[in-house]
């Protein structure tokens, strides 16, 4: 049950420490959460053992991070019993999917709060910070109410930022909590996206991802499928983001093959703010595993949209989700997967062992690979991809690409502020992270003084001098 009473306004500056787990759209989450905090005056901080707020935004898609989630909250537990003003909180998709039960089970946590309900997060806390109430809010917000909250300006420097564009999914792959914990698909309305697309390139956002748990399907909920209605389809939304001066990149994640459309498809070929690089999940390279996962996917439906997608657009790198050892997958339709992998050679690949989800339909058929021969299939899975990557990455060996300069690289950065001028003095010459068009890194070093300062946003030729085994490094040509 949630509170919603107001007691008093904030009386001085509070710090909100937020650990976000999962993938990308929790990233946008854990952004507005720290934006409408700042209305109970909640500033970011990176100590936790400082905070008054610890907020830990969770996923459920795997158990590695509910595993990660319930260590972190025993180890807050001396934190919270040596200050009991702290509020506790867990937002996210474990959030959504446990709710009441996470305060009964977890007593020194204050607040459950699930994806929808994150404009209610600043009251809840005040409430929970000045009556001690301890409140769960999961209830999903129906899609002719849902309100998408506003993204305010970033003020850290950054030049990339994602920017959602749906919610939801309706999908029910067998193995996936997702429609459960974030609901049915709702699109961001058109007119809002591009408003805050526009306002992040007037704050010095250079390249936008466009998120959802099924980007492709963007629309569908307003249009249906007949294309009926009042909204755009994902390419009509790109043509309309493309067409904003300033902008320079635009990329998207995730997608589902069914939604692929063969106007998405054009996109890549006539619309060139739209990077070559396209992550395709298809989970599986056997027929009869897909139909087990119930991913409404026929292999070769999938190869030919590959190819349709590389006569668009010749050098897109594309990179998909593999999961080994669903229940059932004999070794007969694992060697299909690597077949897969042989075929369309992928730039990269997250794989995955199968672990099951409580609350899934795959969740109820016996689990029964032993775990040995898992960690086997995905061994073999990686060293496949391996070889296929390091090979994708040395044609890269002296051209000359075009890079987007995001801030200081990591190794140069490490310990301090990014984008400080100071780093130069503190760490030697100014080594700088870009990313190419098909987003792989690339760390230049540079004898420029202001480079620190000055390229964060830029786009320049850059020469790759040496392949990484997951990125590369070059020398600076010319900017554009
Ligand atoms: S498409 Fe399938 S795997 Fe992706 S979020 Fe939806 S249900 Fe989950």
């Amino acid at each position: 049950m949630m509170h919603t009473e107001l007691t008093s306004t904030p009386d001085r500056q509070r710090f909100v420490y937020i650990e976000t787990m999962g993938c990308q759209m929790n990233v946008y989450d854990s952004e507005r959460m720290g934006e409408v905090l700042s209305s109970e005056q909640y500033a970011p901080t990176d100590d936790r053992s400082t905070a008054d707020l610890i907020i830990i935004n969770t996923c459920s898609v795997r158990d590695k991070s509910e595993h990660k989630m319930v260590s972190m909250l025993g180890k807050l537990r001396p934190l919270k019993e040596h200050n009991p003003e702290l509020v506790l909180a867990v937002s996210g998709c474990v959030a959504q999917q446990e709710g009441e039960k996470l305060l009964k089970r977890v007593p020194h946590l204050d607040l459950v709060v699930g994806p929808d309900q994150i404009a209610d997060l600043p009251v809840m806390v005040r409430n929970a910070r000045e009556q001690r109430s301890r409140a769960t809010a999961t209830r999903f917000i129906h899609k002719n109410d849902y309100e998408f909250i506003e993204a305010q300006a970033p003020a850290d420097g950054r030049v990339t930022s994602f920017v959602t564009v749906m919610k939801g999914c309706n999908k029910f792959c067998s193995f996936c909590i997702v429609p459960s914990t974030r609901g049915r698909e709702v699109s961001k309305p058109s007119d809002k996206v591009v408003s805050e697309v526009q306002m992040l390139v007037d704050s010095g956002i250079r390249e936008v991802t466009l998120l959802g748990q099924n980007v492709n399907s963007y629309g569908l909920d307003k249009r249906g499928r007949k294309g009926v209605g009042g909204e755009l389809d994902f390419s009509g939304l790109i043509d309309r983001i493309a067409a904003i001066d300033g902008l320079e990149r635009i990329r998207f994640t995730t997608s589902h093959p069914m939604d692929c459309s063969d106007r998405l498809i054009d996109a890549f070929g006539r619309q060139p703010k739209l990077m070559p690089w396209f992550h395709l999940p298809i989970q599986s390279g056997s027929e009869r595993v897909l139909r087990m996962m119930r991913r409404r996917t026929i292999v070769e439906d999938y190869v030919d949209r590959i190819e349709r997608l590389r006569k668009a657009r010749p050098d897109i790198a594309m990179s998909t989700d593999i999961i080994v050892g669903f229940p059932g997958e004999s070794r007969a339709d694992f060697e299909q997967t690597l077949e897969l992998l042989r075929r369309v050679r992928y730039s990269s690949i997250y794989a995955f062992i199968y672990s099951p989800r409580p609350g899934t339909a795959a969740a109820r058929i016996e689990d029964d690979i032993p775990l040995a021969e898992k960690k086997e299939r995905l061994y073999a899975v990686q060293q496949l991809q391996n070889a296929v990557t390091a090979k994708w990455l040395q044609s890269f060996d002296g051209a000359e690409l075009d890079v987007l300069f995001e801030g200081p690289s990591r190794l140069h950065s490490r310990g301090q502020k990014s984008n400080s001028i100071v780093a130069r003095a503190v760490g030697g010459p100014p080594q700088l992270m870009g990313r190419t068009p098909h987003n792989v890194k690339v760390n230049v070093e540079t004898t420029d003084f202001y480079a620190l300062r000055d390229w964060p946003g830029q786009i320049a030729k850059v020469r790759i001098d040496h392949v990484g085994n997951h990125s590369l490094n070059g020398s600076l040509v010319a900017f554009r």
